[in-house]
């Protein structure tokens, strides 16, 4: 975060404490909406966040910002619609602009199989509450007058799945409205403090290392992106959880003219345009796990190949930017929210190329159990043991481009 901004915002800095009812490790999305939804719904305040970089350094801060719930499985759906109600009143409940905007999505698919997959996908999206319709390729044209039917000869559009209520919003707005309605609330935010291990008591932890000293806590939520194998090592905690880099570009600014969101999970990419006018395209992780936030040029040849099929138009423009994230992809592409086993820590991980839409819903409910002791409905199904009960969540379509 850079001083100009910081003056925008009312973010209140607090000297660290000793100790403290709750510690949250990591400054990115689901660790600062949990510190809110603590402090809003529930009246704890007593609340540490503790990041080693600056807040929204991590994913929250480099995602290409699609917020959707057009998801495979039934308790996915709910979950993510659930998030995706919360993030359309977000402005107005913490008065900050974060620059939501509803523009619908459009998954495209060139074979009979997607066909058949997208209209499963709308009947189970209808059934679990949220909107998503088929389409012909002259309605997907009419929505996206650009899109080249035939995919420059060489992927033909048989028909897509339109989720009416998909939306972008600005990332790192988001992780500023929740750490600045945390802040006002007494929440501290300790930015360039590494975690470097777990404060034990026999089997219990009971509070975090940092470079710069111990904190006690009464719960320690983990909520470190791609790190989180690092710190559930500290617990002696194995998790199915496996860091891979994302990768993404933007090209330079081009007149307002892309309505909707563009998919496609048969050529492993998306497009949206940013409120710059930046065309913003991403595709599927690297196949390699790895902690690099390397961008290679392999990804850029690829992507912007298959998105000019589909777009020509495309090819009139420069690639402006592209970077990398690292990103805990599990082994059923599902979140992991909830007890850990170990006494003293939870966790909130698992949430891939995908966690961006799911902040508002996961801080909340993650605060929820934290306070209450129960865990919501909604995440129930999303806890660690479903691995050892054989209750994976397979759905390799959270990741948008599957
Ligand atoms: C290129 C890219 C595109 C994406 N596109 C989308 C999208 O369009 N839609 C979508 O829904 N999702 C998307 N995602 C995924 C989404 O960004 C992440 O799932 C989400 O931001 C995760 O939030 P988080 O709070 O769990 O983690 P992060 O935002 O990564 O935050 C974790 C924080 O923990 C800190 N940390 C790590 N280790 C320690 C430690 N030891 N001590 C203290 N702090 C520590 C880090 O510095 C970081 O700030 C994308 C990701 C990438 C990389």
């Amino acid at each position: 975060m850079n001083e100009f901004v910081e003056t925008l915002l009312d973010l209140q800095w607090h000297e660290p404490k000793s100790t403290y009812d709750v510690v949250i490790i990591g400054g990115g999305g689901h660790g600062l909406a949990t510190a809110y939804y603590l402090a809003t719904r529930h009246g704890i305040t007593n609340v540490a966040v503790v990041e080693a970089n600056y807040i929204g350094s991590g994913n929250s801060g480099r995602n290409t910002t699609i917020i959707r719930a057009n998801y495979g499985i039934p308790e996915s759906v709910r979950f993510y619609q659930h998030s995706l109600d919360l993030y359309s009143t977000l402005e107005e409940e913490t008065g900050c602009w974060i620059m939501h905007a509803t523009k619908g999505l459009l998954w495209l698919a060139h074979t009979e199989t997607a066909m058949r997959s997208e209209r499963a996908r709308c009947l189970l999206n209808t059934a679990c509450g949220a909107e998503t319709v088929m389409v012909d390729p002259q309605a997907a044209k009419a929505i996206c007058p650009q899109l080249d039917l035939s995919g420059g000869g060489r992927y033909p559009v048989l028909g897509a799945s339109h989720h009416v209520g998909a939306a972008t919003a600005r990332h790192d707005r988001v992780v500023w409205a929740y750490a600045q309605g945390a802040m006002r609330m007494g929440v501290h935010v300790l930015q360039n403090t590494q975690v470097t291990g777990l404060l034990r008591d026999g089997e219990r932890v009971t509070g975090v290392q940092t470079a710069n000293g111990n904190i006690s806590a009464g719960v320690v939520l983990s909520a470190v992106g791609g790190n989180v194998t690092t710190i559930a090592n500290h617990a002696e905690l194995r998790l199915p959880v496996r860091t891979h880099p994302l990768q993404a570009f933007v090209t330079n600014g081009y007149a307002q003219s892309l309505g909707p969101i563009i998919s496609d999970t048969e050529l492993f990419c998306y497009v949206s345009q940013t409120a710059r006018g930046q065309m913003l395209i991403g595709a599927e992780f690297d196949p390699q796990p790895s902690y690099s936030t390397q961008s290679s040029f392999n990804f850029l040849q690829s992507c912007t190949s298959k998105v000019t099929h589909l777009l020509p138009f495309l090819k009139n423009l420069r690639i402006l930017r592209q970077w990398t994230g690292i990103c805990d992809v599990s082994a059923d592409f599902s979140p992991i929210i909830g007890h850990t086993g170990v006494d003293g820590l939870l966790i909130t991980t698992g949430w891939g190329t995908w966690g961006f839409k799911a902040i508002p819903a996961g801080g909340s409910l993650m605060a929820e159990l934290i306070a209450t002791g129960k865990t919501p409905p909604l995440l129930e199904p999303f806890g660690l043991d479903r691995f050892a009960s054989d209750q994976a969540l397979a759905d390799q379509g959270s990741t948008g481009t599957r």
